[in-house]
């Protein structure tokens, strides 16, 4: 069966357990979280997040493995202010110490920008950052996430990470998280030639590399460099070319996280609804239902 969830949150009393039992009621059998606000770097106890329970609960419903993804703060590439950068290499040791306690293999990290100093200074200064925090000992790997290409975000082609790889002393903790809606916003035709992008892909990193999908529909055209996700099967990539990756054999092991947008509320613009339980209920079924979004509001309402 096919390793397929979502991004839940963490959060309240529940924390981590809370996570679980939010995959479990979408239906999904993998899921990835934040530990904590994706926008700044406050953190509670380990004690606090609920661990023992959640695993538990995750045994129990053959959940084999979650992924961690690092807050968006985290700017390893930032060259021009250094408290930038120190504070993301300092909460970089940390998510890898709460990723491995909470029974994690795969933290997945934006690999940073830029900000104007060029790429090869950016790849320099990731590759320290991350060689400041990894040891032979590690135990957890550090998934470098495909990019969109927007602002100066580095990791926007295979190239950029490859240039990382050769650059960590480490390499063998490091892997990649496939963002299908950034390779295609970044230029790539998944569309129409996924072989031929994951061969490119294979030569340079290595496909067994890849760690993790995020399966992604973009509101955007190929090469657009926006970044904005869509639906799933609602946009440019389309649900055909999605299912094409879903199912491929090459990574029928790898787990794959929705990260999709709410459903907004046409009467009603504070109001939007989880997708997913929809979206994976489709993938599973594997048809594309084209009237989706109409019932995930018609069912909202209906309460
Ligand atoms: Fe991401
Ligand atoms: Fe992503
Ligand atoms: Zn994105």
């Amino acid at each position: 069966m096919i390793k397929l969830g979502c991004h839940v949150g963490m959060s309240g009393k529940e924390m981590m357990l809370g996570s679980v039992q939010d995959a479990i009621r979408v239906g999904a059998n993998t899921f990835m979280l934040y530990t904590g606000a994706p926008q700044n770097t406050k953190r509670k106890e380990l004690s606090e997040l609920r661990i023992d329970e959640a695993r538990a609960l995750m045994r129990e419903n053959n959940i084999e493995e979650f992924v961690v993804h690092a807050p968006y703060i985290i700017n390893l590439a930032n060259c021009v202010k250094p408290e930038t950068y120190n504070i993301a290499v300092e909460f970089l040791g940390l998510e890898l110490a709460r990723t491995e306690a909470m029974g994690s293999a795969t933290l997945v990290l934006h690999p940073g920008s830029h900000v104007g100093e060029g790429v090869t200074a950016g790849v320099d200064q990731i590759a320290k950052g991350i060689n400041s925090v990894l040891t032979k000992d590690t135990k957890v790997h550090i998934a470098l996430e495909t990019m969109a290409g927007k602002g100066s975000e580095i990791g926007r082609s295979f190239e950029e990470l490859a240039m990382i790889y050769d650059k960590v002393v480490y390499n063998d903790k490091l892997r990649v998280c496939f963002d299908t809606c950034h390779v295609s916003d970044a230029g790539y035709d998944i569309i129409h030639d996924f072989d031929g992008v994951m061969n490119h892909f294979d030569k340079l990193i290595g496909k067994e590399q890849i760690a993790v999908f995020h399966m992604n529909d973009s509101k955007n055209v190929p090469g657009a460099g926006k970044d904005r996700h869509e639906n799933f099967g609602f946009g440019h990539i389309g649900f055909d070319a999605l299912m094409y990756i879903m199912n491929h054999p090459d990574f029928m092991h790898v787990p794959k996280i929705l990260e999709s947008p709410f459903v907004k509320d046409p009467d009603n613009a504070k109001k939007s609804y989880e997708p997913y339980q929809y979206e994976i209920a489709m993938i599973r079924e594997g048809v594309f239902n084209p009237n989706m979004l109409e019932d995930i509001l018609k069912e909202a309402n209906s309460f």
